[in-house]
């Protein structure tokens, strides 16, 4: 039996065999892992002990108050939220232990081949392919805004294995090595000037079958885990009260009343409202999820992250008067995470803009939660029963 207690004690006993201040980093996090106290929640030999995901809390007081390292979830976001559920649901027991365990300590770094130049909102129209050659796939196609694909040892791949089905029929998943002589990776610049996203070319790219996860021909039921982990994962993030987009603003107005007027003061207190809603909700989702797959509400979660995070950048930008409006450095960096927090108002809020389109548009969420959530009718949909190569692009 897995409760506080005994993960208190298990953690006590990793903390004195391995004492964070004389253990290096990542020894550290590759001891926690195979404690089973990297996600509770996982099965045991996976970095869990198959404990109520809740239970996660009390492993990550008992470390934070010892002063251990973490694994840096910024930096490998799209693993730890997106990859890993999806290899724990669809991968076999050989694919689990080749790949979390070094996707969890951040050894290696994951990324997300799915958007292409032509299949963003409608994903299930992609044109990348992978034609089976023996035991392996040959594929070729074009991806888009690649997060982290300059960092990334491996990716989630979507490709079009039976063109001859309907969009949705026809699409497998795979593992994607990075390090693979085909894959060609090519910054793109964003508004604020950096360059976290990028275009990803594949050319002749071997993939071997053993690194294809769920069946062929079933890869579009197996991105929808990847997807709405992905939305729970960029709008559902764990806060401390006044966390996030809403700290920076509130200590400006704490710190420098010579900017105060009335009409703000107003507004920013209705953000500060609707941000700790929208916190105590996230973790009423977290809960939730630990009674499995998240659902659609995962959605309406990233909606309000992405309205909030404007709304409340906007109004940084307007109590900083000219101030807010400096940003002045548009050198071409390769950033390795996302950091709101500890940039200035102008990185906020030109990057912000990205939250609404970024896992999902928020038009496309908007019709996700009017029909699974709210039951209103679906969206016309023509093209479900055509074969993919007869449709018009
Ligand atoms: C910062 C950032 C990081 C990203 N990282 C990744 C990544 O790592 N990997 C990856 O694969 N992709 C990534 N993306 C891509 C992202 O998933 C797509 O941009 C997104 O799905 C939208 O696709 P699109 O850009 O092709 O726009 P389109 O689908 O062409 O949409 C254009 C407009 O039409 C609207 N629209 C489209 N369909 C409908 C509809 N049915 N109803 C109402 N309105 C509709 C959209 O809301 C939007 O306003 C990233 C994007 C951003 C901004």
């Amino acid at each position: 039996m897995t409760d506080a207690t005994a993960l208190r004690r298990r953690t006590q006993d990793l903390l004195r065999a391995h004492p964070p201040a004389d253990t290096d980093r990542a020894d550290f996090l590759r001891a926690r892992f195979d404690a089973g106290l990297a996600w509770v929640h996982y099965p045991e030999g996976l970095g869990g002990l198959g404990a109520p995901r809740a239970l996660q809390a009390v492993v990550d007081a008992e470390l934070e108050a010892a002063g251990a390292p973490d694994n840096d979830p910024r930096r490998i976001g799209i693993g730890l939220g997106m990859a890993a559920p999806t290899v724990l649901a669809y991968g076999t027991e050989e694919q689990k232990r080749r790949w979390l365990r070094p996707l969890w300590t951040g050894d290696e770094v994951w990324c997300q081949l799915f958007s292409e130049p032509g299949a963003g909102s409608d994903l299930a129209a992609l044109g990348t392919r992978a034609i089976r050659d023996g035991d392996s796939w040959v594929v070729n196609g074009q991806k888009v805004w690649t997060s982290s694909a300059h960092t990334a040892r491996w990716a989630i791949l979507i490709a079009r294995t039976d063109p001859d089905l309907p969009k949705h029929r026809g699409i497998s998943y795979f593992v994607c090595d990075m390090t693979d002589p085909g894959v060609q990776v090519r910054p793109l610049r964003q508004i604020t000037g950096e360059a976290e996203f990028n275009e990803v070319f594949l050319t002749d790219v071997r993939i071997p079958d053993t690194h294809r996860l769920g069946d062929v021909g079933d890869g579009w039921k197996v991105a929808q885990t990847t997807l709405m982990n992905e939305r729970v994962a960029i709008g559902g993030m764990r806060l401390p009260r006044e966390g996030g987009m809403i700290a920076p603003v509130a200590e400006t107005w704490r710190s420098r009343p010579e900017l105060r007027t009335h009409d703000l003061h107003q507004r920013l207190l209705g953000l500060w409202v609707e941000a700790e809603v929208a916190r105590l909700t996230g973790e009423r989702l977290r809960q939730q999820l630990a009674q499995g797959q998240p659902g659609p509400e995962g959605s309406g979660m990233k909606l309000t992250f992405a309205r909030l995070n404007q709304q409340i950048s906007g109004l940084e930008v307007e109590l900083l008067g000219d101030e807010g409006l400096l940003y002045d450095d548009w050198t071409m960096r390769r950033p390795e995470i996302v950091d709101f927090t500890g940039r200035e108002a102008g990185y906020r809020y030109l990057r912000s803009k990205g939250n609404s389109i970024e896992g999902g548009t928020s038009e496309v969420l908007l019709n996700i939660v009017a029909e699974r959530v709210l039951g209103l009718p679906s969206e016309p949909r023509t093209d479900k029963d055509i074969a993919w190569k007869d449709l018009a692009r």
